[in-house]
């Protein structure tokens, strides 16, 4: 063999760097779930950070040392000042359990190249269905993430659109039409979804995907908690079908990116219902709440679905990325890529003998082909520390949130942009002497201040101590804050607005000068 190849297989040395890593990794945790680091976000610029590792690969470095980097050069969502994107603290369980999988590199395309994988992913949704409602006949797989598992749902929604339709009106008015001719013959109708204008962006991206354009896209306006205006959706379904579109599912949001509002779904399923539409709930964030005695009821209504999207990346202490998209009835998974001949089963043949044959070779339901041993880590949380670790872990952030939005409700500048459903937390800050009342603001006031708010959350950025994003409400800029790790308290809720507060007074001068 060649030395190059003898070395890097060396048993030896895996196992006194695996060791000393470990030690390296434990150190950066602890150090950071005691904020103990200055920066959630230590931040560099892309140009200084693209020098910085160009430069390493020319010295030779051994792993400890790029793992070192590693750990000092990214983000800290382990620190309590890391309220950013919606991302877990991987709970240490499941890191292990991502270690031995990345060491076996099993894919799960079909079963006997995956054998342990695909039987706990079988476990993982089958618990994922209980907790939603359903029974046995639902079933689904795990995925490359929640935009990827939003796509493959509304292909599947595609692809069923037509036998859904059939099974209500009965064997009598069944259309000679295969449900799966958009797969064979290219999609010959103008298709659409309806959506809410407040769902992720991954929803519209799907349908462009899929050729539906822009007018594929059905925005329903939201109320003012930005949850979906149902009262709306007959009127824009018919406007869409006067227009000669067919639309052929309604997403649900449980809960929305931007300031994690539920979607009433009881009224979504009963719409859907009524048009014979796929109802598919985009749970990436909030379906975590499944998991909780007192958060579930915010999901009054999903059993009703065809599919849902959960990502435990979110709420659910397992590293990136681990998303489940579970169908209503297990079935219609197959539908999704499927070529015309097969559905020369009838539907009670096709449930029993492809399901049957299929159900463990995953990439017969999935995007993906090769994918990674993602049930592990997931599995390992379930087995080890069983579901009430999902439901502390879902209860304490939803508190963390509560209590972050009566600390900024406390503080008279501050204004929050709605209660908290989620743990997700949208406020800004007004400055001294300005006023919170939104009806004595002019228009230029409101472009101030949301200019205000760009640059404090640059300021932030660049300075790193906290990680924060922003987003943008019905055209104003607002702060947000994902509360994503179970060591941030009221400390860092008053620090953060203590901070807020210091840049926008210091930068509101030259900001005057500009507006
Ligand atoms: C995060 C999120 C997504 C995207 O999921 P990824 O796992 O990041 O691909 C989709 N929808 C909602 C509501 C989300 O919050």
């Amino acid at each position: 063999m060649n030395p190059l190849l003898r070395e890097a297989y060396s048993t030896d040395a895996f196992r006194k760097s695996a060791h000393r890593l470990i030690d390296q990794i434990c150190d950066h945790l602890a150090a950071s779930f005691a904020g103990e680091h200055q920066q959630a976000l230590p931040w560099q610029a892309p140009e200084n950070a693209q020098r910085f590792w160009r430069d390493l690969a020319q010295q030779s470095p051994t792993i400890e040392e790029v793992c070192q980097h590693i750990l000092d050069r990214s983000v800290r969502i382990s620190d309590p000042k890391y309220m950013g994107h919606q991302i877990c603290v991987p709970a240490p369980t499941a890191i292990l359990a991502g270690m031995v999988t990345e060491a076996l590199n099993n894919g799960s395309g079909v079963f006997e190249m995956g054998m342990a994988g695909t039987a706990m992913e079988s476990h993982v949704v089958q618990v994922v269905a209980r907790r939603l409602g359903w029974d046995e006949a639902a079933d689904g797989y795990l995925t490359s993430g929640g935009t990827l598992a939003n796509l493959t749902a509304l292909l599947a929604a595609r692809a069923c659109r037509r036998l859904h339709s059939d099974a209500l009106d009965g064997p009598s008015h069944s259309t000679s039409a295969s449900p799966t001719s958009d797969w064979e013959h290219g999609t010959r109708q103008r298709l659409a979804v309806m959506v809410s204008e407040q769902a992720h962006y991954c929803v519209d991206r799907a349908a462009r995907v899929m050729g539906w354009g822009a007018a594929g896209i059905i925005r329903v306006p939201t109320n003012p908690a930005f949850q979906m205006d149902t009262e709306q959706l007959p009127r824009l379904y018919a406007q869409a079908t006067e227009d000669g579109l067919t639309v052929v599912a309604i997403v649900g949001s449980a809960c929305s990116t931007s300031t994690g509002a539920y979607d009433d779904l009881q009224a979504i399923a009963d719409f859907a219902a009524e048009q014979r539409l796929w109802f598919h709930v985009d749970g990436a964030h909030g379906a975590a709440v499944a998991f909780s005695d007192r958060h579930r009821g915010m999901l009054a209504g999903i059993e009703r679905a065809d599919s849902v999207v959960i990502d435990f990346h979110k709420m659910l202490l397992t590293p990136v990325l681990c998303s489940a998209l579970v169908f209503r009835c297990g079935a219609d998974s197959y539908r999704t890529f499927a070529t015309e001949a097969e559905y020369l089963f009838s539907q009670q043949e096709e449930n029993e003998s492809v399901a049957a044959a299929e159900s463990f070779n995953l990439a017969r339901r999935t995007f993906e082909c090769t994918k990674t041993m993602m049930a592990a880590k997931i599995y390992s949380l379930l087995a080890v520390h069983g579901e009430q670790l999902l439901e502390a872990s879902v209860d304490h952030l939803h508190a963390l949130a509560s209590q972050f939005a009566a600390v900024i409700e406390s503080r008279r500048e501050f204004e929050l942009a709605v209660q908290p459903q989620s743990n997700i937390v949208c406020f800004r800050y007004h400055g001294r002497g300005e006023t919170t009342d939104k009806s004595s603001r002019s228009v230029e006031a409101a472009v101030a201040l949301s200019q205000r708010m760009t640059l404090v959350r640059q300021a932030l950025t660049e300075q790193g101590k906290f990680y924060i994003v922003k987003t943008v409400l019905r055209g104003e800029v607002w702060l947000r804050c994902t509360i994503a790790n179970p060591f941030t308290s009221a400390d860092e809720f008053n620090a953060l607005l203590d901070e807020v507060e210091r840049l926008t007074e210091t930068l509101r001068p030259s900001l005057t000068e500009r507006v």
